[in-house]
């Protein structure tokens, strides 16, 4: 579904971030990537979504050279969730997650009876915390009104960045928990990054290691990789 042949990216100040990826990406598969600070996982992932263009190589999503696509239009496809959540403070929290459908042309109700649905799919329970501002609620539940945000727009594929990077461990571990079975019912496609070796080993359906200078070390199943 998700195809890098290739991809390098070197900053204009000559930073090589990221160099000669390759990396397939199966439609419904959760794909981790994972290294130490600074190995290219983030500029990987926004090369995906076009934040960033690739100096080389090439990004296919369902065979589209992902250049060749308008960039508004690729990211309605992609959803995108990142440490810091930028929740809109003086919006609350169904407000916050109605944003891209009402961007979208859906009407008022349409859009918020999605966002309610969502927010009790992450875990939010509506009738709480429906009205809530930001600021009102734990790290834990912002962390899961950007996921309900992110998966507004219905997207096919996610994009995640440190998603559970923000919270205590205990918390962190529910997350995860939660995702995984979330993943497993909607079938998107997700790319998350970590540097969190558990994680990535107790999420991932394949785990992608990235190694200084931008390189991918390993590809493999958790299994595979443990095997080594
Ligand atoms: P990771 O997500 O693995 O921590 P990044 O993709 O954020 O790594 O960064 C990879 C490398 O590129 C690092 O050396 C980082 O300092 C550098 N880098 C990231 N963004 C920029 C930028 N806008 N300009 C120059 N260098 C950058
Ligand atoms: P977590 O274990 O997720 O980090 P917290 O200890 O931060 O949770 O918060 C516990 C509860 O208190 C949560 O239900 C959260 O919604 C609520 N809460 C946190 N901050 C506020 C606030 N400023 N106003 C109202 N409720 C809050």
């Amino acid at each position: 579904m998700i195809n890098l042949s290739g991809v390098g990216k070197t900053y204009d100040d000559g930073t090589v971030a990221v160099h000669e990826l390759d990396l397939e990406i199966g439609r419904g598969e959760l794909v981790v990537l994972v290294g130490p600070s600074g190995c290219g996982k983030s500029t990987t992932l926004k090369m995906i979504n076009r934040l960033i263009e690739p100096t080389t190589g090439r990004i296919e999503i369902d065979g589209v050279d992902v250049t060749r696509q308008d960039p508004v239009q690729l990211r309605r496809g992609i959803g995108y969730v990142i440490q810091q959540v930028g929740l809109f403070p003086h919006q609350k929290v169904v407000r916050n997650v109605m944003t891209v459908p009402l961007l979208y042309g859906e009407s008022k109700p349409t859009a918020r009876k999605r966002a309610l649905e969502l927010m009790e799919l992450v875990g939010l329970d509506p009738a709480t915390y429906a009205d809530r501002y930001p600021h009102q609620l734990s790290g834990g539940q912002r962390q899961r009104v950007g996921v309900a945000r992110a998966l507004a727009a219905n997207p096919p594929v996610l994009l995640m960045d440190e998603p559970f990077g923000a919270v205590d461990p205990v918390v962190r571990t529910r997350l995860q928990d939660e995702f995984l079975r979330l993943q497993r019912d909607l079938g998107k496609t997700v790319v998350l990054v970590t540097h969190d070796i558990d994680e990535a080993v107790r999420m991932g359906d394949r785990v992608a290691i990235f190694a200084v200078g931008g390189r991918l070390a390993q590809y493999g199943t958790p299994a595979q990789l443990l095997a080594h």
